[in-house]
């Protein structure tokens, strides 16, 4: 069970404890008070980059050392037979306009409740610690190119009004908090057509969809340059595919990708049958 962080929690207070926080204000101040865990509310014992405490850390799947040079996603067998030995299923038959994506967990488990509790649950603050995470396993492994500027991908301003958020940009806000890292802001692409849910689609029905989706209106902040979008999941590669397409289009020198989390497939995890 998540629990929110209370302390961010604002409401109308009397006079008297108007002053009172001031004043407490004033003592946090001096003395900071220790930072809490974005998952499950506990003190953290020494402030680090990331602001989870080991129990929630150590519970979030992360992708292991062997996956798809590509794409990113799990792979349980080094397929050392085959003519490309470390693509996935997907990335065999597809040729994706990204150069590669990185993903930092699983969607499963722990993750998987914390990215729909970001979600569905406008848990802003966890979304934040969650980019933190990624901001330190992506610098650790070396995933962020080191003249990439981050870009979130957008959601269809009709979305953002029924969400009030892009959990996408939560996460670049949580790397932000992090590294100085070089960010293109809300509004550089944009999404022009609200897809519909993709989950009930096939993979070539999913990039017929999502064709012309997205639009760059100023490409001069582009040209150039490479970018790192930034995605809270991993599914076919189809909205990153499409987005990389455009903004290639636009005049970007090249195009990663980073999520944090991927869907793994069972082909993948269990080899050639
Ligand atoms: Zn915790
Ligand atoms: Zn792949």
């Amino acid at each position: 069970m998540l629990v929110y962080n209370k302390h961010l929690q604002r409401k109308r207070l009397p006079i008297g404890k108007y002053l009172n926080n001031i004043l407490l204000t004033g003592l946090d101040m001096l003395f900071p008070p220790p930072a809490l865990c974005r998952v499950c509310g506990r003190k953290l014992m020494i402030r680090t980059r990331v602001e989870l405490c080991q129990w929630c850390l150590e519970q979030l799947p992360l992708v292991g050392e062997n996956s798809c040079r590509q794409c990113g996603r799990p792979l349980a067998v080094k397929h050392e037979s085959i003519e490309e030995p470390t693509l996935c299923f997907d990335c065999r038959s597809i040729r994706h306009f990204f150069v590669k994506n990185r993903a930092v967990g699983i969607y499963s488990g722990t993750l998987k409740e914390q990215i729909h509790e970001v979600k569905y649950r406008y848990n802003r603050q966890l979304g934040i610690g969650l980019g933190q995470v990624m901001a330190v396993v992506a610098k650790g492994r070396g995933w962020i190119p080191d003249e990439a500027h981050l870009l979130a991908v957008p959601l269809h301003p009709e979305r953002l009004r029924q969400r009030g958020y892009n959990q996408a940009e939560l996460l670049v806000q949580g790397m932000e908090s992090c590294f100085q890292l070089p960010v293109l802001k809300h509004g550089v692409v944009v999404r022009r057509q609200v897809t519909q849910a993709s989950s009930s689609l096939n993979p070539l029905e999913r990039r017929a969809n999502l064709r012309g989706a997205f639009y760059v209106p100023r490409p001069g902040l582009v040209v150039g340059k490479v970018l790192c979008v930034v995605d809270d999941i991993y599914t076919t590669g189809a909205t990153l595919d499409e987005l990389a397409r455009t903004l290639l289009q636009a005049g970007a020198k090249a195009v990663y990708g980073l999520t944090l989390s991927i869907a793994v497939d069972d082909y993948d995890l269990m080899g050639e049958l």
